[in-house]
């Protein structure tokens, strides 16, 4: 068994280039990669949705196949596996679950999420067994890997291979916990004769939250930015969860994360029309927005100011924001794109304003990833004036294509933009503090005025940015340090 290195199963439901709808799947792609590049033997274990790309499916191999118990449910479970750059991935399969249209919002999705906990930790005996991986730490995210610590420790712990095994969750977004009914606590989980968990997963009023399970059962808890762990602590963005944050400060901490720098490089990325890099600006980002007008269908006048987002379309994105603000936003000589999909209610809203402003706005209702790319590398100015940010990541990859965000100070959107000072002209973006249209609507005509009237100071920022380096390589040792502290007792 390969015992020099510390083996880690990180455990996530997406990880690009498989599956993404969000910045989970972005970290799960990237951040182990990193990791096994830095000494770990790092390996991610994902449900085997069927939105996963054929060319994918084809090329996996079968491991082994087992039955998962789920309460009084006994499940199937198959284990397959793919090596994509430094980092191998098993897949889950079982299609009664993971076959779906949706990948997230099933009536089941608690069950769903409690096979997929318990098929990961009953994997592990066999991948020991199989596939010659021994593990040492289970590195779970998110409220649907949440089940993980809990089950490993109530169902598992007297298995001599998983006495050792020490369990770090990372908290991607808060705000989904996945709270049911307190009958799953038998009918699914399996646990309801077991004190312990009973009172642990309880919320009161009949209910019991998975998320709680991790954060009481976990040895080390993460969050995606050092603001956000501070933030969580409070009741104003702790969503329910502060108080058990606050008591387990000592073993919670907050990691911010980076983006695939190769994989977002406009000097490589496949998806743009033309390659630049920070020497050819001119030549380079302004033929992608040029090209960027053409395909969206507005004016291809590059001296206009291009304003873009590329978000999911919820309350979190600070959505109500931009509603407010669209007329006055599009009162001023710019362009702007959007593109997202979300609540139905800022769809709707965003197709009243393209139909309003055909000439200046343009709505595109879907996720397509080539397509953001090209609308980063092609943007003068990014929003992103989000309600609370865990980390993101849309700033980070805008200012690695040179394109400047305009923020709120919340998350890790305080700690990775920079806003523009005008006596020292330092900075690489613009940001502002209050949850308050108005306040966005003047920090963008500080930008506004900025790019029209001093384009040096504008080339200044557009540089500064896209030398700010988001690469994963510190924060993959912060990781490294927590799992080499949790196996040294
Ligand atoms: P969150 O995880 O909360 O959605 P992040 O900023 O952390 O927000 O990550 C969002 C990721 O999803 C980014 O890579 C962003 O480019 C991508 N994304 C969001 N919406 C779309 C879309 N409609 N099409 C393509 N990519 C999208």
């Amino acid at each position: 068994m390969s015992k020099e290195k510390v083996n880690v199963l990180f455990a996530s439901f997406e990880a690009t280039p498989f599956i993404k709808t969000g910045g989970l799947g972005d970290v799960a792609g990237a951040l182990p990669n990193t990791l096994n590049s830095q000494g770990i033997n790092c390996r991610v274990i994902v449900p085997k949705l069927k939105a996963i790309p054929d060319e994918f499916k084809n090329k996996m191999t079968h491991i082994t196949s087992f039955y998962v118990p789920l309460s009084w449910r006994n499940e199937f479970c198959g284990i397959e596996k793919l090596t994509m750059g430094k980092t191998i991935y098993y897949f889950i399969d079982n299609e009664y679950y993971f076959k779906r249209g949706e990948i997230y919002g099933s009536f089941d999705d608690g069950e769903r999420m409690a096979y997929y906990c318990k098929a990961v930790c009953e994997s592990i005996q066999y991948l020991a067994k199989y596939d010659d991986f021994d593990c040492d730490i289970i590195h779970a995210n998110d409220w649907h890997a949440s089940l993980i610590p809990v089950f490993l420790r109530e169902f598992y712990r007297q298995i001599p291979l998983y006495q050792k095994i020490k369990t770090v969750f990372t908290i991607h977004n808060i705000k989904y916990q996945g709270q049911m009914s307190d009958a799953v606590l038998s009918d699914v989980l399996g646990l309801a004769h077991i004190k312990a968990a009973r009172e642990q997963l309880y919320r009161g009023k009949g209910t019991i939250n998975f998320l709680q399970g991790a954060l009481y059962y976990s040895d080390w808890i993460t969050t995606v930015s050092p603001n956000y762990a501070s933030e969580l602590k409070n009741s104003f963005y702790g969503e329910g969860m502060d108080g058990i944050l606050r008591q387990r400060s000592d073993i919670f901490s907050g990691i911010l994360n980076g983006i695939d720098n190769d994989y977002f490089n406009p000097e490589t990325d496949k998806n743009l029309t033309c390659n630049y890099n920070i020497q050819d600006l001119i030549s380079g980002k302004k033929k992608c927005k040029e090209d960027l007008l053409k395909e969206v269908g507005l004016d291809t006048n590059t001296d206009i100011m291009l304003v873009a987002m590329v978000s999911r379309l919820t309350e979190q994105k600070g959505m109500d924001l931009i509603m407010r603000m669209m007329d006055e936003l599009l009162y001023h000589n710019i362009h702007m794109i959007i593109l997202g999909v979300g609540d139905k209610n800022y769809e709707m809203g965003l197709k009243y304003f393209d139909y309003k402003h055909p000439d200046k706005f343009k709505y595109f209702q879907k996720f397509d990833e080539g397509f953001s790319h090209r609308i980063y590398a092609g943007a003068d100015l990014f929003l992103m004036p989000s309600k609370f940010e865990p980390c993101g990541l849309g700033q980070m990859i805008a200012m690695r294509y040179g394109t400047l965000p305009l923020v709120r100070e919340t998350g890790g959107l305080k700690d990775s933009v920079n806003p523009y000072n005008q006596y020292t002209g330092e900075g690489n973006g613009f940001s502002f503090a209050n949850f308050n249209a108005h306040d966005m609507l003047f920090k963008f005509k500080e930008a506004y005025t900025l790019y029209y009237d001093n384009k040096p100071a504008w080339r200044k920022l557009i540089e500064s940015a896209m030398k700010t380096d988001f690469g994963w390589e510190k924060s993959a040792g912060e990781y490294i340090k927590i799992y080499n502290h949790l196996l040294s007792y």
